[in-house]
């Protein structure tokens, strides 16, 4: 569906529906808070009774944004998540494209499969059957850079205001890595140009998303850099592990290791990155690429998972050591294709 399309069919839908439940994805990132706040306070002004749920709590970097207060966080209000899925006329579906990223809301969602569904997004592999409108261009930085071209399709001048502006540029700024990567046209630029004003300061915004570290948070960043980073020597690919004690170690709070991926990126030869974390009984990877290698496909294919080409995740369910096994074992399929 081209993007003209879907902004037609979106205006007859902010007529049409009333009740829209906005959902993101499990572990939900600065695009996925921020695409689903600006959506939520755009649908408002419609007089639409929006809300946002997510299925698992927001990292505490996040905590200052515009309108948090109102997102229900499933895994702590699932009753009150379902009496809102159900009694919902419309699903929009931010910053993921299939139910199975929803984790603990997944179920929900299948209950509720006759409700229409709107997609908005820039990850691969969508199955657009499912959506009666979709916005899903993988060439884009970010899902709040596709809520901000929807919104301005009706207008910054009516529709803009100071809280939009900032989740939006939380969303593209988190998924560029502070506009590092996964820039594939200057409307990014564009955009966010026009996004940023007196009252919307960017400065603000970014020392509010990466100068706002705990002190250990910080020093399990130097520990995993000093501690637990391996080169493989021959992959041009290093990898961190962190088990559960080594996160109790530190305190660990939800978000504390975003970011510690695209660390080793930074040495020069380095084309893939991973980080594997234990989680409550999964082991949780992320894979960050430089260049044209797919860490989408190495996810895909071999870890349940998937994302982006240069940025993916996936889990296993497994320990860590056979985790770490598992990874090392697939490395030489592509150890050419990581020295090209
Ligand atoms: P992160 O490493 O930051 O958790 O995820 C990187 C990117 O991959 C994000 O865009 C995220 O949405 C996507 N991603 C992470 N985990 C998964 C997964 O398990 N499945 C899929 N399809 N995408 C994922
Ligand atoms: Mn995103």
């Amino acid at each position: 569906m081209s993007k003209q399309l879907f902004f037609n069919q979106f205006r007859e839908i902010l007529s049409q529906y009333k009740r829209v439940v906005i959902v993101s994805h499990v572990n939900p990132d600065g695009d996925a808070i921020g695409s689903s706040l600006a959506l939520y306070y755009f649908l408002l002004k419609f007089g639409i009774d929006a809300k946002v749920i997510i299925p698992n709590d927001f990292p505490s970097f996040l905590a200052w944004m515009p309108g948090v207060e109102n997102i229900l966080i499933f895994d702590k209000n699932a009753e009150k998540g379902v009496e809102l899925l159900n009694s919902a006329d419309l699903i929009c579906y931010l910053d993921f494209n299939h139910p199975s990223r929803t984790g603990l809301v997944h179920n929900d969602l299948c209950h509720c499969k006759n409700t229409p569904r709107v997609l908005i997004d820039h990850h691969r592999d969508a199955d657009y059957s499912q959506f009666i409108a979709y916005l899903s261009e993988v060439e884009t930085s970010s899902t709040s850079e596709l809520v901000a071209e929807l919104i301005q399709h009706f207008g910054f001048d009516k529709y803009l205001d100071d809280n939009i502006a900032t989740c939006l540029l939380v969303g593209i700024m988190t998924d560029t890595g502070s506009f590092a990567h996964s820039i594939y046209h200057p409307d990014t630029f564009e955009i966010c140009g026009k996004l940023i004003s007196p009252t919307v300061d960017y400065q603000l915004i970014h020392s509010k998303i990466y100068s706002t570290f705990s002190e250990n948070r910080l020093r399990l960043l130097g520990f995993c850099i000093s501690n637990r980073m391996t080169i493989l020597d021959g992959y041009n690919t290093a990898y961190i592990y962190l088990s559960k004690s080594d996160l109790e170690e530190f305190n660990y709070q939800v978000g504390d290791t975003e970011g510690v991926v695209n660390f080793p990126l930074m040495i020069d030869n380095i084309r893939m990155s991973v980080l594997i974390t234990e989680r409550q009984g999964v082991i949780r990877f992320s894979f960050r690429s430089k260049g044209d290698f797919s860490v989408h496909e190495l996810a895909k294919e071999h870890f349940n998972g998937g994302g982006h080409t240069n940025a993916a995740g996936g889990t296993l369910e497994c320990g860590m050591e056979q985790a770490i096994k598992a990874f090392l074992d697939v490395m030489p399929q592509y150890k050419e294709e990581l020295n090209k």
